[in-house]
């Protein structure tokens, strides 16, 4: 699936400047959009991707540009690997290159365990981690060329670590987005560093269906007494894109809810 805006753009930019070039997975909105600017901001041309939101990433697409960086925005459900190999030829094309690839997407589900469908978590699977497999393999040719000290960073959950009562699926593919991201950096090293970002709660659409009293026991749990925000979990991101000693680790980024 394609906007038509990303017909236009992905023509018009073939690539010549040369400046290093990043997939981010699910950047139309909350974390991923804050992950795309603080690329831009880097000095990254972005391929922004979402499933569903066109106008919201092509918004994205308008703010990376405002920063002097080139940027597509490419409609693909990651879930489905044709599609993810779509995106990671879209921004090829584009950009001339994929240097760093950031497995985003995700989705989440309350259910208890005895109400949960098998199919149910099996989408929560193939959007949260066979995503993040489909998109890597197919940027790999990618990566391996690259001169800029290519990586990869997945974005699991503080929830890979405690588990949740509500989501197991949710949980189960954070962790296995862990698995994946120690096995991925063994594979690829020396060439590929891959790491992972493990958020606490942080203030998007995926925390704002909360009551004021469900909000009220999550943050008593926080030590810093407050959601983290879509830029704090960017910066993370940004430091392992360029800690280049650092490869199959997980940075935990909680506000210390992780240590209660
Ligand atoms: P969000 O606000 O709900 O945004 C989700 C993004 O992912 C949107 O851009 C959405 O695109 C995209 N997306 C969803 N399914 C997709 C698919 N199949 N293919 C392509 N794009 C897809 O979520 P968020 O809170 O920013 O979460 C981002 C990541 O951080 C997720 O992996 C999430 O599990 C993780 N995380 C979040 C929190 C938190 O508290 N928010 C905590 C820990 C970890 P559309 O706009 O087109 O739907």
């Amino acid at each position: 699936m394609w906007s038509s805006s990303t017909q236009t753009t992905k023509s018009a930019l073939a690539r010549c400047h040369g400046m290093p070039a990043a997939v981010v997975t699910g950047s139309s909105r909350g974390i991923g959009k804050a992950i795309a600017l603080r690329f831009a901001d880097d000095g990254y041309d972005v391929a922004v991707n979402y499933r569903s939101s066109a106008d919201a990433a092509d918004a994205v697409v308008d703010e990376i540009r405002d920063r002097g960086q080139a940027a597509v925005a490419v409609g693909a459900d990651v879930s489905n690997a044709d599609a993810a190999a779509r995106l990671v030829d879209a921004a090829a094309d584009a950009f001339g290159g994929v240097d760093h690839v950031v497995n985003n997407a995700g989705v989440d589900q309350h259910v208890v365990t005895e109400d949960l469908e098998p199919s149910d978590f099996d989408r929560i699977m193939d959007v949260n981690v066979n995503s993040a497999f489909a998109v890597t393999k197919a940027a790999l040719p990618f990566l391996h060329a690259s001169t800029a000290d290519p990586s990869v960073t997945n974005v699991s959950s503080i929830l890979a670590h405690t588990g949740a009562a509500i989501e197991c699926h949710y949980a189960a593919s954070k962790g296995a987005l862990l698995s994946l991201t120690r096995s991925h950096a063994r594979d690829f090293a020396p060439g590929i560093r891959v790491n992972a970002v493990a958020p606490g709660h942080v203030e998007t659409d995926m925390t704002g269906d909360r009551s004021p009293a469900e909000k009220r026991e999550e943050l008593a749990a926080i030590p810093v007494d407050r959601y983290g925000r879509p830029d704090e979990i960017a910066d993370a991101v940004a430091y392992l894109r360029d800690a280049t000693f650092v490869t199959g680790e997980t940075l935990n980024v909680n506000g210390g809810e992780l240590m209660c």
